[in-house]
């Protein structure tokens, strides 16, 4: 159960619209699977939603015969969109076939329905659900990039960098290690399990920490 959708008094908090929310279409899964053959038609369907759509193929690209998506959207009329497909070849022979978004004119492999109509992901607005972290989250994610541009272990305290990577300016080197301690003295850690691996000799600085601590 995820707490965090709930506000306090128990009601649920309403999320920002993300591409995950959407019904998607993928031409390279239609091209890969056979469908897109002139003059056949074939059905898209989403049943944990209970939602379908129906495609006809034609030699200019597909028109959505119906729709009823669900989640709200059951009372849309029948209607017909249609959509461009190109066909673009490769230097290898082959061929990459894409959608034509209707706004943009943008060649996508996917399209996305948010409100009623398809269209590409940039015109959207919208991003994935993965790529919104929260803001401590970025700030580990920072940290744990530089600490791998110090080349130091994972999670060594900033007093213990004091040597600079061979071929980085001092200029780098300072910013870097500044950025650390300000990212430390906010209280920012490494997330558990990213970044590399400790090295065997890890114990060794672990003491040499330990000890540090204890002459303070
Ligand atoms: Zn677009």
């Amino acid at each position: 159960m995820d707490f965090s959708r709930f506000t306090r008094e128990g009601g649920l908090k309403p999320r920002r619209a993300v591409l995950d929310d959407c019904f998607a279409l993928d031409v390279r899964a239609w091209e890969r699977e056979g469908k897109l053959i002139p003059r056949t038609a074939f059905r898209v369907e989403w049943p944990e939603r209970s939602a379908f759509l129906g495609v006809s193929v034609d030699a200019e690209g597909v028109v959505l015969l119906f729709k009823r998506l669900g989640d709200g959207y059951e009372a849309l009329p029948i209607a017909e969109e249609r959509l461009r497909v190109v066909r673009m070849p490769t230097p290898f022979g082959g061929a990459h076939t894409r959608f034509i978004c209707p706004d943009c004119e943008r060649r996508v492999w996917k399209l996305f329905a948010h409100e009623v109509t398809f269209r590409c992901q940039r015109c959207l607005g919208l991003r994935r659900l993965s790529g919104i972290v929260s803001k401590r989250e970025r700030k580990a994610m920072r940290l744990e990039k530089i600490d791998a541009k110090l080349r130091i272990f994972p999670g060594l305290p900033v007093a213990f960098v004091t040597r600079k990577p061979p071929r980085m300016s001092l200029r780098i080197f300072r910013k870097l290690r500044d950025e650390k301690a300000a990212l430390e003295a906010e209280g920012v850690t490494r997330r558990i399990g990213h970044g590399l691996a400790a090295s065997p000799n890890i114990l060794e600085v672990n003491e040499r920490i330990k000890r540090m601590k204890g002459a303070n």
